[in-house]
């Protein structure tokens, strides 16, 4: 048996039984990216020697006989490059963060580590995470296993990529409107979305602070709540993370869905450029449910429309303030030859940022600015709010709501680089539910003709993971697509 085949949570268990260590585990999935990862470019930077050293630990750990070790302990895991590990680059993929080194971990990190889980290095992503295909990373696209001619999805393509190709076994990801869910449905892995507040945000670089959160990718829903169960949890470090108690994801897994209730908004199915397989792929998806016993309702969301202009006016207006701080004075990079304080100021962000970064620093300045602020971000926020409340309505009568999670499987590398507007519509579907803080998750979802994975979107009440998780792992159950995998990149 392949150690890098077997699922996080059962490799976990096979280290603490001592049928394995995690060193050995930790080996053969550096191996994997090895071999790998020059095909995929999955990987921005390694942190292979930490990694091993961290798992000689846990292994001391199980010889010892520590009692009381984590659901994922001895397992490795990778992160996208916007998350601080101390000590090592968080490079946003920018070249203005490109010789930026952590000063602090973030929490998700100090949590991974609690937990004893080597972590094997940092994940390509578009820079800022401002992207749905990869393209805006400084060090070029990840590419899609499946097929190496398509993107991975963005902007945490590169954590998408590295699970689905086994070389990791789970990943985080950020998601500002769709950036763990998109790359998840591209590759054929789980991503999860969790509900705004859930998760720390402390060590995240900012893209978007009111839509930001940190979710995990898995290749199985059982990986995913096993991993969220580790990161999750009340930070005093980030002021908008809540209160509220977790529950032990495991217990949704192995339940029967008979009876639950899904909405299928109208607005959703049918438009939007929905390709042919993805809106086969859902049919199906609704028929294995109703076979499950699951319930289905057709709704409507009828703000459906304002979501991506409301994105990109409330994403932009606060990725504009955040980026200010990058201003060749604090962090990063800096021109060093500029004449003045002027100079240095606005040669350094010329130079150092991409063209989709500077276009959303600039259309944010925009609607902020005097006279404009009450005609679009005030007129934004407001439409936000009727976002959240159609959300609210339906989940009156309905557990969850089932969408695709894109439009179309993977896209060609290249083919919607000209062209912003299409690019942003990848995300039709998802960035309602960072507009919501609501969670959601992406499950594989069956195959293109081109055999592309396609993922389906389950979106459920804030705080209740848990039933996302139910109904993702019955309808993983019922299907065999997980057990799909891609070629080996050579
Ligand atoms: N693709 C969307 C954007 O470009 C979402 C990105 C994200 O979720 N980080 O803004």
């Amino acid at each position: 048996m392949n150690l890098t085949d077997l699922s996080a949570t059962a490799l976990a268990k096979a280290i603490k039984n001592r049928e394995t260590t995690s060193k050995e585990v930790t080996a053969a999935f550096i191996e994997n990216i090895e071999k790998q990862n020059a095909g995929l470019k999955a990987f921005v930077s390694k942190e292979f020697e930490t990694a091993l050293q961290a798992a000689e630990d846990c292994d001391k750990r199980v010889a010892a006989g520590e009692k009381d070790l984590s659901l994922l302990f001895g397992v490795p895991v990778a992160l996208k490059d916007n998350m601080c590990y101390e000590g090592t680059k968080v490079t946003c993929c920018s070249k203005i963060l490109e010789n930026f080194i952590a000063p602090y971990d973030a929490t998700v990190v100090e949590k991974l580590k609690a937990a004893g889980m080597p972590i094997l290095g940092k994940c390509n992503m578009d820079e800022f995470a401002m992207g749905s295909s990869t393209e805006n990373s400084i060090y070029g696209p990840s590419l899609n296993p499946w097929n190496r001619e398509r993107i991975p999805g963005g902007s945490s393509g590169g954590s998408a990529v590295a699970v689905a190709s086994r070389m990791a076994p789970v990943s985080l990801g950020s998601d500002t409107g769709g950036s763990i869910r998109q790359p998840a449905s591209c590759c054929g892995t789980v991503g999860l979305k969790p509900t705004y507040g859930r998760v720390s945000r402390y060590g995240l670089v900012a893209f978007a602070s009111s839509l930001d959160q940190i979710g995990p990718f898995s290749r199985n829903i059982e990986d995913a709540a096993a991993l969220l169960n580790v990161i999750a949890g009340y930070d005093p470090k980030d002021s908008t993370s809540i209160k509220t108690e977790v529950p032990d994801y495991s217990r949704f897994l192995n339940q029967s869905v008979k009876g639950m209730k899904i909405a299928l908004p109208k607005e959703y199915l049918g438009k939007g450029g929905l390709s042919l397989d993805v809106s086969e792929a859902v049919k199906e998806a609704i028929a294995i449910y109703t076979k499950l016993g699951a319930e289905f309702g057709e709704v409507s969301l009828p703000h459906t429309e304002y979501c991506l202009a409301t994105y990109y006016i409330i994403a932009t207006a606060e990725a504009s303030s955040n980026l200010a701080r990058y201003d060749g004075v604090h962090y990063g990079y800096r021109n060093k030859n500029a004449k003045s304080l002027y100079e240095m100021y606005t040669s350094t962000r010329a130079e150092g940022f991409g063209d989709e970064v500077k276009r959303r620093i600039m259309l944010g300045t925009y609607v902020l600015s005097a006279g404009y602020y009450d005609a679009y971000y005030l007129k934004a926020q407001k439409v936000r709010t009727l976002i959240k409340r159609d959300f609210d309505k339906v989940f009156k009568d309905y557990d969850c709501i089932l969408t695709p999670t894109a439009p179309t499987p993977a896209f060609k590398i290249g083919e919607k680089l000209a062209d912003p507007i299409q690019m942003y519509l990848s995300d039709i579907f998802t960035i309602s539910v960072n507009l919501a803080g609501i969670p959601g998750i992406s499950i594989q979802g069956g195959f293109s003709r081109e055999k592309l994975p396609i993922g389906i979107q389950l979106i459920g009440k804030p705080f209740m993971e848990g039933e996302l998780f139910k109904l993702a792992h019955a309808y993983e159950t019922a299907t065999s697509w997980i057990k799909s995998r891609p070629p080996e990149a050579k």
